[in-house]
Order: C-alpha cells, then structure tokens, then sequence
C-alpha cells in the first residue's frame, strides 16, 4: 500500500499522541502499551509483511473468513526479529530467543493456545500475549490487500459475529456516524462488518428479552456494554463520528478495561472458543531477492 508521505506522518502523529493519552490513563497497561507501541511500528514497514499476502481461496465455504485455507508466506529473519524484540519487551527471557517464530505465528493467526501453550519454555500467559500482537502487521497487511473487496466497502456482506478475514471474535462495537449504525471491528486485522442492532455476535440470539447492556453509572462516558443473556457474552461498544483507525480498536480497547472488569463482575465473558476453526500455513519464503 502506498501513502502519500504527509499522510504518513499524519497517522504516526496522531497514533503517537493517542498512544501517550492512552499510556498516561492507563499506566497499569505499560507492557501491553509497549506491545502494541511495536506493532503499530511494524506495521508502518508495509514492505516486511507484504510479502505474506495470499489470495483467497476458491470456494470457501460461505461461513469461512478470507484467510481459510491459505498459505502466507513470511519472511523468516524478519518475522524472528520482530518476535525477539516483542518476547523482550513483555520480559520473556532468553529462552524466546529459540522459538519458531513462523510456527508462534501460525498458532496465533489459528488461536491456537494449546500450541502458543507448548512453544512456551517459561511462562506460557507472557507467550500468549506476544503471539497476540506479533500476528497483527501480518493480519494487518492481509486486511489491507484483500480485505476491503471481499466484504465491500459498505462492509455489510458478513452475516457471522466473527472476523471476515480473521476469524476472531470482535474486540468492540462501533456505532458509526449520524446513522448509528452497529460495525463489529476486529482487534487483529482492524476489519469492520456491518450488523444489526439487537443481534449477539457469539450466539446469534435476536430476542430483545435477552440482550441488554450495561452502563458506567456515573454517567461520565457514552461508552457500554452490549451483553447477551443466553449465552453470557458481552462486546464493548462506543459511538464515533467516523470510522475508527485499526490502531484506534487496539488502544481503545486498552482504554477501556474498566468495562471489561464491570462485565466480569456480573458474570459476562468473552468465549474461550475462537469464532472460527482457521486453517492457515504460515510458510518461509526467500530472503532480500524476494522483492527484486
Ligand atoms: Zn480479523
Ligand atoms: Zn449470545
């Protein structure tokens, strides 16, 4: 993807101020912030992860994301040093240094926590959290090259709670613009679908008896929580006047842990199980010649 270079500087000004607004809320996130801090660098060096890029693949089924199936091709070094750099940051010790990066990368795209879980030679929570954020400038440049014209720009051809290119379960709920309309955004790729108000994204329950939300009391912020009684489930939701950056769905959610510990007091969860069952290769490809 080519920006035009003032745009460029634009975005990383305003993710750094954001960044630091977020940081100074939030201190009780640093390690987290410094994760994502690293991500949304990567992610300026399109040229690393572009590479990676699959198509989709022919007759997928209609419920399967974009990335089912595929084969992404990464580039080995690369890939091994972003890893290193984020196991550092998050205080994972030299041990990290050994891991697969390609195989981490894998597990993460597939959410697979049994097999992060076994990759890990100290602590496999830390592991987890590194394997989160090191496969977001890959699902990130997947998003940007594929995503947009499989599910239309209106966004709104995905009729699944999950993830459309990823399969992840949403991170929050946006209600976008005059018309409010319900966007369901991911925390991976930065995708948004399209859909209707009263409709849980993990079960698919419609009854308006059963869904509800919850408020802070005090009133302060007009952010919520969506939660479903049938299934327990819960999504936080924010207004915004246009559509929010991917990186504004990362450091928003960050933003906003207050409403996840309210959910969880009450008993509302995220699911344990991922949206979708995704089959991915995480593959090597050559070195510097690649992109001759
Ligand atoms: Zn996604
Ligand atoms: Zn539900």
């Amino acid at each position: 993807m080519l920006w035009p270079r003032t745009g460029r500087r634009h975005v990383a000004a305003e993710q750094a101020q954001r960044l630091a607004d977020v940081r100074q809320k939030n201190p009780e996130s640093e390690t987290w912030l410094a994760l994502v801090e690293a991500a949304l660098a990567e992610s300026q060096d399109a040229t690393t992860w572009d590479a990676a890029v699959p198509a989709p693949v022919d007759g997928r089924a209609a419920r399967a994301p974009l990335l089912h199936g595929t084969e992404v091709g990464v580039d080995r070094r690369s890939a091994s040093r972003f890893v290193r750099h984020l196991a550092q940051l998050s205080g994972l010790d030299g041990a990290a240094h050994r891991l697969d990066a390609l195989d981490l990368l894998e597990a993460a795209i597939r959410q697979d926590d049994a097999r992060i879980d076994a990759l890990a030679a100290g602590d496999p929570s830390r592991l987890r959290v590194v394997a989160q954020i090191a496969a977001v400038p890959l699902l990130r440049a997947c998003a940007q090259a594929i995503g947009s014209e499989a599910f239309g720009n209106g966004g709104d051809a995905w009729w699944e709670g999950y993830c459309p290119l990823c399969g992840a379960w949403p991170t929050l709920a946006e209600f976008r613009g005059l018309e409010r309309k319900r966007w369901l955004r991911c925390g991976r790729c930065g995708s948004g679908w399209v859909v209707p108000w009263l409709r849980c994204p993990f079960c698919a329950e419609t009854s308006h008896e059963n869904l509800g939300y919850l408020a802070p009391e005090d009133g302060e912020t007009t952010r919520k929580v969506e939660v479903c009684d049938t299934c327990k489930g819960y999504v936080k939701a924010e207004p915004t006047v246009s559509e929010l950056p991917w990186w504004g769905v990362l450091l928003d959610d960050v933003a906003t842990v207050a409403l996840d510990v309210a959910a969880l007091d009450r008993g509302y969860h995220r699911p344990e199980r991922p949206g979708f069952g995704l089959e991915v290769k995480v593959v090597e490809v050559g070195g510097s010649w690649w992109r001759s």
